[in-house]
Order: C-alpha cells, then structure tokens, then sequence
C-alpha cells in the first residue's frame, strides 16, 4: 500500500532522467529504501545485486565505511565555500593526489559536478587555449563515431547518439565524427588491433585536411561505454595522441565512465602509455557517493591562461565547483585504491568473473563476448527490439539488477563482489536470457 502511494507520488512529482514518462502506467518504477555493499533493497525487502554500480558510479559497495567515515567529519568541520577566492584542504589534497596519479603530467585540475560539465569544460578550454595562442580558427571538435560524452549542448554535440541527438539537432554546433575503432569491426582473419589501425588511418586522413579547424579530438578511452560497450585495441590511443602532436591537435579522454580502475589502470591512458592534453574524470570518482568531476590538464594549458588580462582567464564555474564533500570522499575513495591495493585485487576478482562466465562466453545465443578490466559485454543473437525492457525486468525478478543497451548486455559491478555474487550475476544472466530467447 505504502509502496503503491510511493510510485504514484513518484509519477506525479518527479520527471525521471532518460525515460519516458509514460512507459511507467504499466512498468512500475522499484522504489528503493536502502543500499548496503553491492546490493540494493527494495520497501518489501527484495534485494537486488547491483551489477551496474548504479550508473557506473559506485566502486567500493554502498555505504563504504571509510567513505561515510570521512564524509561525517567532513560535514562537522566544512560542508561549503565558494571556491572563487577561496580555498579549503580537501579540495587541495585532492588535486595534489590526482596530479601524482598522472606523474604530475596533469598537474592543474578544474572542477565541476557532473560528467557532462567536465566535457563542456574540456571542449572550452581547448578552443580558448587556442584562441589564447593566436589561432582562434582551430573551433571544431573530432569524435568517434558512436561516441558518448553527455546531454548538455555542448557534450551532446561531440555525441553520436542519434535518439538523444536528433530532437535538438537545431540547437548543436555541428562536429563531425571519425570511425570508431570498435574490436567488433575487426573483418576475417583480422584482430582488434588492425580495426584500431584502420581508424587510426581514417584519423589521420580527416585530421590532414582539417587540422587548421580542429581544437580536439575527444574520445572514450578503450571502452566506448554507452553505446554499447565497444572496446578498442590500446594502439588506437597511441596513434591518436602521435596524430594529435603532428596536426597540433588536442587529446581530450574522456575517462567519466572508464576512470578509477574500470579497465584495469587507474587511467584506461595508462594502458596506451599516453597522456592526453585533457582528461575528464566524474562518475566512480567519489565511490558513488556525491556528485564531482573534473578536467586535468597540463602546464602548457594552464600557462595560457595566465596573463594580467582577465578575458585571457577560464571564466567558467559552476556553484558548487570544488565542493569539499564531494572532494573528501573523492579523498577517501584515492585512500582506498592505495590502501586496499585495489588495481592488483581487481585483477584477480577480473579473472575470477571472467572463469565463471566462460559459459555465457560459448552460448549460442552470444555474440562478442568481451572483457576489459571490470566490464564485461556481449550482444545477444536477436533483433527484438524490446530485448532490453524484457531481459531487465527478468534478471530484476531473480535479483540482479542489469540494464542492456540495446542487444548488448554488460556487467559493470563494484569492485567487491564475493563467490556468491558471482554466482548470482552468472547464473541470473543465463535464467533472464533463458526467459527471453529460448
Ligand atoms: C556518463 C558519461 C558522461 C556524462 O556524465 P554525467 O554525469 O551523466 O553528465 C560523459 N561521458 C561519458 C563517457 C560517460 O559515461
């Protein structure tokens, strides 16, 4: 009954992101009351395993001890202050922090609350360090075909996404787009690797004829995430960042959804050995807690923007830029990653999900079954174009929560899963498959 009124308050009162509306007359909303670890728990009490870290957000499990830990104190000493003219130690820290994470390569770090803000920062700040350096003609923007970098205007028009694009199409800058280097485009007899090099090829074709225009290529760091789950070959980021250095081009990765050791490094660059001129981080940054994200950058960007002319300054900001909460759990988040050993751990909880889901791998019904770090994927052989909806709410009936894009089922879990969870997210993939292509 409770419950009952819940949703229709929901309904009345909240417009729920990414949905339409409508769909929930006859799909209920899942009321959640609390979150503990890797599961979610509904007002009856059904639990739920959360295998996609709620949006991707959630590294260490819900309520992280030394995440609340540090937030309690946190919110006893400072809860908030401007960061225009001020400053405070948690976001200080954190910055210092991040910046040794990159070698201190990306030693200045801009912040912001959310992972499309820190694209529309980066996409800012390559075009005004342009202008700054006297080519105000470099105003384009490259991205991958397929991309994914946000809904604002200006992260939706580096976007390849077709429904969320088309409907504003009007209100965005047009930006043209490069071949993903996507595995799957691999043809017989090639590897991944010769579909990074063939992009990379293309890359470089489009980047010869339009250098002169072009501030930045921005892309999705070995996994192209919301589209799919396409992972590409690392050789495809060293290409691009030499190609990038030859055209006098910027390398913006857009680490929101791949950073905080998704693919196996902290930074996915890591893997291609590369530093870009720009990197976004948000998403799993503060464990999953509270909303923050940021631009890294370099010395020579920072350094364009130093002058006595406050035009020449970035004078962009957001109300809760550098948030101390928010950069206090980001702190204790880094904590963890250095305490807990987290990037070799992942490793070994990676080879262990990726052992019990060789079954899922030699199913018929899979195609692609792919793995990078702690993302699993594959696209089931169908053309239901209700697959996703059907395939959700059978693995939400045994449990498991897991949200497909279109035919591709992913598993993005935190970092933290025991035996039994494992077991769960297996065998609840293959009941909810069985449901829907039997
Ligand atoms: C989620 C995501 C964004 C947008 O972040 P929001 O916090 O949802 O605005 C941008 N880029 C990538 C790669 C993402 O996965």
């Amino acid at each position: 009954m409770n419950n009952d009124n819940l949703l229709r308050r929901s309904l009345d009162a909240v417009w729920h992101p990414c949905t339409q509306m409508k769909l929930h007359e006859t799909l209920p909303l899942v009321p959640i009351r609390r979150a503990q670890g890797a599961w979610l728990e509904d007002m009856d009490g059904h639990r739920f395993l959360d295998a996609i870290s709620s949006w991707w957000t959630n590294l260490f499990g819900h309520g992280h001890p030394r995440i609340v830990a540090a937030l309690r104190e946190q919110l006893d000493t400072l809860d908030h202050v401007m960061l225009a003219g001020f400053t405070h130690e948690p976001v200080v820290a954190l910055s210092e922090k991040l910046s040794a994470l990159t070698g201190h390569e990306l030693g200045h770090c801009f912040y912001a609350s959310d992972g499309a803000s820190a694209v529309e920062i980066a996409l800012k700040m390559s075009f005004h360090f342009w202008r700054n350096t006297g080519h105000p003609g470099k105003n384009r923007f490259l991205s991958l075909a397929g991309s994914y970098h946000g809904e604002t205007l200006g992260a939706l028009a580096v976007t390849d996404v077709a429904l969320f694009r088309d409907a504003y199409a009007p209100l965005l800058r047009a930006c043209d787009t490069v071949p993903s280097p996507d595995g799957r485009l691999a043809g017989a007899g090639q590897t991944p690797r010769d579909a990074a090099v063939a992009a990379a090829i293309a890359l470089e074709a489009t980047l010869a004829e339009n250098h002169h225009e072009v501030a930045a290529l921005i892309v999705e760091p070995l996994v192209q995430c919301a589209t799919g789950m396409a992972m590409h070959d690392a050789e495809y980021l060293r290409r691009a960042r030499a190609l990038c250095d030859h055209y006098g081009v910027h390398l913006i990765a857009d680490e929101i959804a791949v950073g905080c050791g998704r693919t196996g490094s902290f930074f996915a660059c890591e893997q291609a050995d590369i530093v870009p001129d720009f990197l976004c981080l948000s998403k799993g940054i503060t464990g999953g807690t509270l909303p923050l994200s940021t631009v890294m950058t370099t010395d020579a960007v920072y350094a364009a923007f130093w002058d006595d002319s406050t035009a020449r300054g970035f004078l962009h900001s957001h109300s809760y830029t550098g948030n101390p909460l928010a950069c206090r759990a980001a702190l204790a988040t880094l904590e963890i990653f250095e305490t807990d050993g987290v990037i070799a751990a992942n490793r070994r909880l990676a080879a262990q999900i990726d052992a019990a889901a060789a079954p899922l791998a030699a199913d018929p019904r899979v195609a692609h079954y792919r793995h990078t770090g702690m993302i699993w994927a594959f696209d089931a052989n169908t053309d239901d174009p209700l697959f996703a909806r059907r395939f959700h709410q059978e693995a939400m009936a045994r449990g498991l929560l897991l949200r497909p894009l279109g035919n591709t089922v992913y598993f993005m879990p935190p970092y933290i899963l025991g035996d039994e969870e494992i077991e769960l997210l297996v065998s609840g993939t293959q009941a909810a498959l069985d449901a829907v292509l039997p």
